[in-house]
């Protein structure tokens, strides 16, 4: 039998994400992040629906070698860089460009002696307090990559915002002010813009120049993730709001149908009991799946086209949805959206007491990934 629990990915979501981020951006370069697995979508399927971006970012070298053994020729950026002098050779033999953001990393640079010539990103810390050179330390770090023989000129600058995703954030507004008088005036490309940026705060994909005023005219780039995926990074939008198609529908099929009497209890621990005759579905799909055991009875899941409350705890195999008032007529093998196409992931994260990123990311390896038009 095919597994019941699959992951359908949908190419075309995939490509209009893009589009909607080109929209979004216009005249900016753009950096597809695939970390994570492409955020638990499938790596190499998704950088294909995907290679009409500009570059790709991973955060490990693997996933950065993956791409290549695939045949993939376009810039991939590693987003934490080299972390050991080994995945300087690697990158050098792959072309992958790095991200270089501490002192270390310019010492693994100074000691590279092979005939590479580096695209680097150096990363600055305008607020996220994270990874990147404090700003204050701007001149001497550029100066210090200026000595070193093994970095492609012209050097780019990137940043990252910590807020981005709450409107009108007061921290926003003062990383912005520091990216303006630290950044952007240096005549270099930039990137600061994840996509909640992108979507969020038009003033971040300016031409770097434009942020400060200058006459060069360098190219900003963006580095969207979950949008690209078709989730919404602004809280309290979901991807309908924000022109978004929902990439991953993640689904299973009900296995068994039972009624359960008055006063009886459903599942482990016994939290949730009948309050009335009930028609209990279980559905083939558990927190051995990535289904998050933490979500609680009430939480919709989607048969036939209609909303379904959870019903007591999720197991590792299989969960249960009170389907006593559905309209329908529920069948063993009927198909159960679990999030995706119809339930907005953003609505299950946040009935989990997490972000959509962690939901998608949580996707385990028994799930069928298929790809679909
Ligand atoms: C993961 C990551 C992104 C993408 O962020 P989204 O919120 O998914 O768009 C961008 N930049 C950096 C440095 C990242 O680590």
């Amino acid at each position: 039998m095919t597994r019941p629990t699959r992951a359908r990915i949908s190419r075309a979501a995939l490509a209009a994400n893009l589009a909607r981020v080109r929209a979004a951006a216009p005249g900016c370069r753009v950096i597809a992040v695939v970390k994570a697995n492409a955020y638990g979508h499938g790596l190499l399927p998704v950088a294909r629906a995907l290679s009409r971006t500009d570059a790709y970012a991973v955060a490990r070298v693997d996933e950065a070698l993956a791409l290549r053994e695939a045949g993939l020729a376009h810039p991939v950026l590693l987003l934490e860089g080299p972390l050991e002098a080994s995945d300087l050779e690697q990158a050098a033999r792959f072309h992958l460009d790095l991200v270089v953001h501490a002192g270390e990393q310019l010492d693994m640079l100074a000691h590279y002696r092979g005939p590479a010539r580096f695209t680097l990103w150096l990363k600055f810390d305008t607020g996220m307090n994270r990874l990147g050179f404090p700003l204050e330390s701007f001149d001497a770090v550029m100066s210090r990559v200026q000595s070193l023989n093994c970095v492609a000129r012209p050097l780019r600058l990137m940043t990252h915002l910590a807020c981005a995703d709450e409107r009108g954030h007061p921290h926003t507004r003062r990383q912005l002010e520091r990216i303006r008088a630290g950044l952007a005036v240096r005549g270099c490309d930039l990137s600061i813009a994840n996509s909640a940026g992108i979507l969020g705060l038009p003033e971040v994909l300016q031409a770097p120049t434009a942020l400060a005023g200058a006459p060069a005219t360098p190219c900003n780039w963006v580095r969207p993730g979950v949008m690209l995926y078709g989730i919404s990074p602004l809280r309290g939008r979901d991807a309908g709001a924000v022109g978004l198609e929902p990439a991953m529908t993640f689904q299973t099929r009900l296995i068994a149908l039972r009624h359960v009497v008055r006063g009886e209890s459903v599942g482990y621990g016994a939290t949730w009991t009948a309050d009335r005759d009930t028609l209990i579905g279980i559905a083939a799909a558990g927190y051995g799946d990535g289904y998050p055991r933490s979500l609680p009875s009430g939480t919709p899941v989607l048969i036939g086209g209609h909303r379904a409350p959870l019903a007591g705890r999720i197991s590792m195999d299989m969960l249960a949805i009170d389907l006593t008032e559905h309209p329908g007529t529920p069948a063993v093998g009927d198909c159960v959206t679990l999030w995706g196409r119809g339930l907005p992931v953003e609505l299950v994260a946040e009935a989990a007491g997490t972000i959509p990123y962690e939901l998608v990311c949580g996707i385990t390896q028994r799930v069928a990934m298929e790809l679909v038009d």
